[in-house]
């Protein structure tokens, strides 16, 4: 079997993405979480780099901006073509660098296509009202405009889909972009853009409406301060978001904020435990936790709690970690060092708060099958809690589940909106009564709330992000387009009079 390293450069060769290779001590560095090794070196964009591509971008937007919008959909629409042609080798590099499971990586590149296709429906449907205006012989209409520059921050779990639907999105809305994909997953951002880069050239559109620039803290932080930007849409943790906010509100610019997220089910006593039990695991050790919308925190009504945990234990006892490009496997690895040692603290940190837990949460694979090198496998963990205490307050970006109890519906409502983070909910039951009032003004306080399926897994028709600490932004689907436009009210008068709004009277 080819080194990890030769299938990446297969991949890269098949998409005809070329990488330039880092030699200087300002490096991005590719490192596979399935072995720890090295894929690729490549050179981090410099200050200069990023300057220019966002002036290249700025002067694209002056054309791209008047071409009809379901002409600029022409981009998009090969964009989804080329991504359905190499949907296997994109997926590939995903598991390469994020260390998803094949489902899972294939899967992400479909979003990806989903995303693209809906976009090109949506260049034909950039709505804007007409409201009927208080004056005779007046139109009162708004239109939306394209809105400039976006600069795009991804995080490294979804290495190439929230690219796709801020670029989906924005291009067809006449925006042109900026991208600074996260520093660990830079061979699947160079994939993306150069397919992007060749949509462009088979549909006669000018490549600079995209620009690429890699790099780490430094480059995300040029982005979110050039006033040349006019969207910093920044998906990341909450850390990052609360850094960036402040530096882009004082410039008066626009921020999408796609953060952190604690999601947790309440599952009721009429739940279907089998479909519980289901959606709990997919959502909780799937991508061995590090979605955004993983599920972090079981609200279980005591009545069902003890069947619940055994059977949820049971089926993780069942789940395969290893390598996630082998058939079977469920549970890929983590992301690196770091990302163990947050869980280890954390399910240290449960255990001195009283927490027992009853599955997992310990390293596997290796050669000694104990656990060793630059690899880091776990058990997904499953956490007893007497309460909610701060640790499971927090994101641990890692698969450890949390169970909590309750007694009465408003006292799981209250349990589930008190932590700071606000993305996916979701509540097992199949009372309507319990249901409705989950998903009610005093129900669940997420983005996104779900009745019986887990908290992940969104699909791109609906809108996607979350309130309080996950930052209120809304990407994908709906009317999330809003967001990379700029509205504007208009006024027109038919008649021969200047009559004035509010009757005023001016001589
Ligand atoms: P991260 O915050 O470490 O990095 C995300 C991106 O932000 C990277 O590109 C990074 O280089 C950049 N960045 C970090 N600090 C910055 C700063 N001060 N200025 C400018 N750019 C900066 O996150 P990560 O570890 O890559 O990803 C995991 C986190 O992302 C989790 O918290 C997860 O919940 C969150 N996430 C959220 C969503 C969502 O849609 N809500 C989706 C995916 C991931």
């Amino acid at each position: 079997m080819a080194t990890l390293e030769a299938r990446a450069d297969a991949a890269l060769t098949r998409m005809s993405a070329h990488v330039e290779s880092g030699d200087t001590s300002d490096v991005v560095v590719s490192r596979s979480p399935i072995t720890g090794e090295v894929l690729r070196t490549l050179a981090s964009s410099s200050s200069d780099d990023v300057d220019r591509a966002i002036a290249d971008a700025r002067k694209a937007f002056d054309a791209w901006r008047v071409v009809p919008a379901p002409v600029r959909a022409g981009v998009v629409r090969r964009l989804g073509a080329l991504l359905t042609e190499h949907k296997d080798d994109l997926a590939e590099l995903v598991t390469l660098e994020a260390g998803k499971i094949t489902s899972e990586a294939r899967g992400e590149v479909q979003e990806m296509i989903d995303i693209c296709e809906f976009a090109v429906g949506l260049s034909r449907q950039l709505y804007g009202k007409t409201m009927a205006s208080e004056r005779p012989g007046h139109r009162l209409m708004e239109t939306w405009h394209p809105l400039g520059v976006v600069g795009v921050i991804s995080a490294f779990n979804f290495p190439v889909a929230v690219w796709s639907w801020n670029t989906a999105l924005a291009l067809v809305c006449g925006d042109t972009v900026v991208w600074k994909p996260s520093d660990a997953t830079p061979l699947t951002a160079v994939a993306c853009a150069a397919l992007l880069r060749r949509a462009c050239v088979d549909v006669g559109a000018d490549p600079a409406i995209h620009q690429l620039v890699q790099g780490s803290v430094a480059v995300g932080e040029q982005l979110t301060d050039d006033p040349r930007v006019a969207l910093v849409s920044a998906t990341g943790s909450v850390r990052m978001g609360r850094a960036i906010a402040p530096r882009v509100a004082a410039r008066f610019g626009r921020c999408l904020l796609e953060l952190g997220g604690n999601n947790a089910a309440i599952v009721a006593p009429s739940a279907d435990l089998d479909l519980a039990v289901r959606g709990i695991v997919f959502s909780a050790a799937g991508t061995a936790g590090q979605r955004c919308t993983s599920l972090r925190r079981v609200i279980a009504h005591t009545s069902i709690l003890d069947e619940l945990v055994d059977r949820v234990s049971a089926a993780y006892a069942q789940l395969r970690v290893g390598n996630p490009f082998e058939d079977g496997v469920l549970v890929g690895p983590l992301i690196n060092a770091n990302a163990f040692d947050t869980m280890q603290t954390a399910l240290e940190k449960a255990q001195s708060d009283g927490g027992t837990v009853v599955f997992g949460g310990g390293r596997v694979g290796g050669s000694d099958g104990d656990g060793d090198g630059d690899a880091y496998y776990v058990t997904p963990a499953i956490v007893r809690m007497p309460a909610q205490t701060s640790v499971v307050e927090e994101e641990t970006f890692a698969p450890i589940l949390y169970v909590l109890t309750y007694e009465t519906l408003d006292e799981a409502v209250a349990l589930h909106n008190a932590v700071p983070q606000g993305l996916s909910s979701a509540i097992f039951t199949n009372d309507q009564r319990e249901a409705e009032r989950f998903l009610a003004a005093d129900g669940s306080d997420c983005g996104i709330a779900n009745v019986n399926i887990g908290t992940s897994g969104a699909e791109i028709g609906g809108a996607f992000g979350g309130e309080k600490e996950t930052g209120g932004g809304r990407e994908s689907g709906s009317d999330s387009w809003q967001a990379y436009m700029r509205r504007a009210t208009n006024t027109i008068n038919y008649s021969d009079r200047l009559p004035l709004a509010q009757g005023v009277d001016f001589g």
